[in-house]
């Protein structure tokens, strides 16, 4: 299997989603799916700011991509379509020294 592919990804936790029967037992509640990955992203702070390290790190930003596709398999969204969408605005932005880091983001809203 190649681990570059979206589709193979996206397969992997529709297939973790049907084995643990994510539709009919709460799995896919946006509400419980927004409150894993916010207990991710306290995990990817963790690893940070207590430096445990580039794995550590690795699996944490791991744990919430795989959220990330279930929560878009969850409602019924195309990720990689709206990556692209959003990547491609992303790359037009200037950016802007905001209390001495570099900030790219839309400065207009
Ligand atoms: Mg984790």
């Amino acid at each position: 299997m190649s681990k570059d592919s979206y589709e193979q990804m996206l397969d992997a936790v529709r297939e973790f989603h049907a084995k643990h029967d994510f539709a009919n037992t709460g799995g896919h509640d946006l509400r419980f799916r927004v409150a894993l990955m916010a207990e991710e992203l306290g995990e990817i702070s963790a690893a940070v700011t207590k430096g445990k390290g580039k794995e550590c790190l690795s699996e944490e930003c791991a744990d919430l991509l795989i959220l990330l596709l279930g929560t878009s398999i969850a409602a019924d969204f195309d990720l990689n379509d709206a990556f692209w969408a959003k990547m491609t605005r992303i790359l037009e932005r200037k950016g802007k020294i905001v209390d001495g880091i570099l900030r790219v983001s839309d400065f207009e809203s």
